[in-house]
């Protein structure tokens, strides 16, 4: 579904921090990018969310090159961390908003802004602005938000960071659960090891801007690939 082909990013025309990234990911895929803090993987999720264009290389979707694909018109549901609800629009409003981007009919929007709140099991709460919403709840607006409008791939990066961490581990299940019953194809972005292994398909092994390794984790975990993998995964499990 998704291809880099010698993918490349500087930001400043000097240092690369991606190098030659080569994924081919899989429809119905759930694959993580995992790596420490500045290791290029949220580089990478912006350049497939078309925020940031590749110095060198291509990015395909569906067989078709993203290059001059604004962000908008890729098809492509997100759900960040900082990636604030509107606060100003009521939960309902917030979902219907990429569906009014798409040209959707008012039926239509209603009907599926319902369909994606009781999903995430906030039936009741379409009425309400974000700010009378708990953390855990706005995240999962922000998830029924990013599912709204059905997209062909869904990117996350780090959707559960500022969450405590029962309601992390709950929200994993949810996201895994959606995941499975969607059928929908996710990449998602971690620098927290036992998260990547409970939830991928595969993990790609991000350290300074290249993929040290692409493997389903217990690859990973048992036949790691070099010692900065091995040291990687071992850490706090
Ligand atoms: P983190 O887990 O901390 O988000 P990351 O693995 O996602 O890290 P990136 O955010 O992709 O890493 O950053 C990779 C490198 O690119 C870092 O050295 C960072 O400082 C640099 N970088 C990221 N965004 C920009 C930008 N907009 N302009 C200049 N440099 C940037």
């Amino acid at each position: 579904l998704v291809r880099f082909t010698d993918v490349q990013k500087s930001y400043d025309g000097e240092t690369l921090v991606v190098k030659n990234l080569n994924i081919d990911i899989s429809r119905g895929e759930f694959l993580t990018l995992l790596g420490p803090s500045g290791s290029g993987k949220t580089t990478t999720l912006m350049m497939l969310a078309g925020f940031e264009t590749p110095t060198h290389g291509d990015i395909e979707l569906g067989g078709k090159r993203l290059n001059n694909v604004p962000p908008h018109k890729r098809d492509i549901g997100m759900v960040f961390q900082n990636y604030a609800l509107f606060p100003h629009m009521t939960v309902s409003e917030n979902l219907a908003f990429p569906l009014q981007v798409r040209r959707k009919g008012r039926s239509e929007v209603a009907e599926r802004v319902q369909r994606a709140l009781d999903m995430v099991q906030l039936g009741s709460f379409g009425n309400r602005r974000p700010a009378q919403l708990s953390g855990g709840q706005q995240q999962r607006v922000a998830l029924a938000r990013a599912l709204v409008f059905e997209p062909t791939l869904v990117l996350m990066d780090e959707p559960l960071g500022a969450l405590d961490k029962q309601l992390r581990e709950h929200m994993q299940l949810e996201i895994k659960h959606l995941h499975e019953q969607l059928g929908i194809t996710v990449v998602y972005v971690t620098h927290d090891q036992s998260e990547a292994l409970t939830m991928s398909d595969r993990i790609a092994v991000f350290h300074d801007g290249v993929i040290q390794q692409l493997a389903t984790p217990s690859d990973l975990y048992e036949r790691p690939k070099n010692a900065f993998v091995a040291q990687f995964i071992g850490e706090n499990n």
